[in-house]
């Protein structure tokens, strides 16, 4: 028996390279080590959604990124989160023991409350509750998170140990499985890389439009003209080249602080070792693309066996609270 993980993603729709470097690439690497589940949470976005005529489409673009990129469905259980309805009953009979002062104190609570103050709705108060729900459903032993989470995976473990203490032993105490994702500054080079902030370059654009992307970033401030020397540990289009040109970097840094190279002919190198990077998955992608009852099937078959270890857990733990 291999260790379960779980990690769940809200359905953004096309993946970036921030999402590339971190998440997908570490999904496609537990695999081979781990029984991975991975959800589309589709019903934690709906506390910050209000428009969701884009929602289906987001799902589907991003699996498309995901089983280009790695993803196995042979290997992992890949699902939709509203497509186990248990969790929602699950998550109802949490409720039901969780103490409000436990949620109210979740950091993230607090920020995100400051974000959408006209809309601080039940769910998002009750979202660690829904998250514990979904970890625990499936029986995850191992939940892959940035420190920022750490709160989300003790506040799951609480909730375990009050309903084991009460109703006896019925959920495992999952445990977080710290990982370093890094930190993928945007192109505006200020902020972290994301969909809403337009600092992005999704995985699936087009060679073309890669190069026009990484035309638009900033880079050294002090760099305004040709023949102005740089210092490359201030420009992100010189932390994209660590990970797209890991043998080249150290001769970047050296051409860019003797003005060697200047920055368009550095952002093409970048687009040019980029596009090369992608390239297969683009090429999978497209064949997956064109299958357009794949992804569906793929949803449907990890849904089957997703639910098939929903139903038996919550009939534990429904009988253990004495509801059966
Ligand atoms: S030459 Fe490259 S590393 Fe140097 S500032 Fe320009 S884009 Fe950045």
């Amino acid at each position: 028996m291999r260790t379960r993980v779980f990690s769940g993603a809200r359905p953004s729709g096309r993946q970036h390279i921030g999402n590339y470097l971190g998440a997908i690439q570490n999904y496609v690497a537990l695999q081979d080590e781990y029984d991975c589940v991975y959800c589309v949470v589709d019903i934690h976005a709906l506390i910050s959604m209000e428009d969701t005529s884009h929602l289906q489409d987001n799902i589907r673009e991003m699996l498309l990124d995901w089983l280009a990129a790695g993803l196995d469905p042979k290997k992992s259980i890949l699902f939709v989160q509203s497509h186990v309805p248990e969790v929602m009953e699950l998550h109802t009979l949490l409720g039901m023991l969780t103490p409000l002062s436990w949620l109210l104190r979740v950091p993230t609570f607090k920020e995100k409350a400051k974000l959408q103050p006209e809309n601080i709705n039940y769910g998002l108060v009750g979202y660690p509750v829904l998250m514990a729900a979904d970890i625990i459903l499936y029986k995850a032993e191992a939940i892959p998170v940035g420190e920022d989470q750490l709160p989300h995976i003790e506040l799951t473990r609480e909730i375990v140990r009050r309903f084991n203490g009460r109703f006896g032993d019925t959920f495992l105490e999952p445990r977080a499985k710290l990982t370093e994702f890094p930190l993928v500054v945007g192109l505006d080079g200020k902020d972290k890389m994301g969909k809403s902030a337009d600092n992005s370059i999704e995985i699936a654009a087009t060679p073309e439009e890669t190069l026009e992307r990484i035309m638009t970033a900033v880079t050294d401030p002090a760099r305004r003209y040709r023949n102005d020397l740089g210092h490359p540990e201030v420009c992100n289009v010189y932390a994209l080249h660590k990970y797209f040109s890991p043998s080249q970097v150290d001769d970047i840094a050296e051409q860019c602080r003797t003005a060697k190279i200047g920055c368009v002919e550095c952002k093409e190198l970048l687009a040019e070792r980029i596009n090369a990077a992608l390239a297969p998955f683009r090429e999978r992608r497209a064949a997956l693309a064109a299958q357009p009852k794949y992804i569906a099937g793929v949803l449907a078959d990890g849904a089957d066996r997703a639910r098939a270890i929903a139903r038996e857990t919550l009939c534990e733990a429904k009988k253990n609270m004495g509801l059966l």
